[in-house]
């Protein structure tokens, strides 16, 4: 099995988890680029801890 690379350009660390292609408009609001393969967007720790951050905001926001 090859190493899956986390999805956010230029970031190039060894991608630990994957989310659904649904999180997308997360990573614009942090201003990431994301190139996307298949339906899921693979994370580095460090991108999956801070995608996880901003998401329990979007949602005490939007509720
Ligand atoms: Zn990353």
């Amino acid at each position: 099995m090859s190493k899956e690379i986390c999805s956010v350009n230029n970031c190039g660390r060894e991608a630990v988890k994957s989310l659904p292609s649904s999180y997308m408009p997360l990573f614009q609001q942090l201003g990431l680029k994301v190139s996307l393969k298949g339906k899921r967007i693979k994370l580095c720790r460090e991108h999956y801890r801070e995608i996880k951050k901003i998401r329990k905001m979007v949602k005490r926001s939007l509720f």
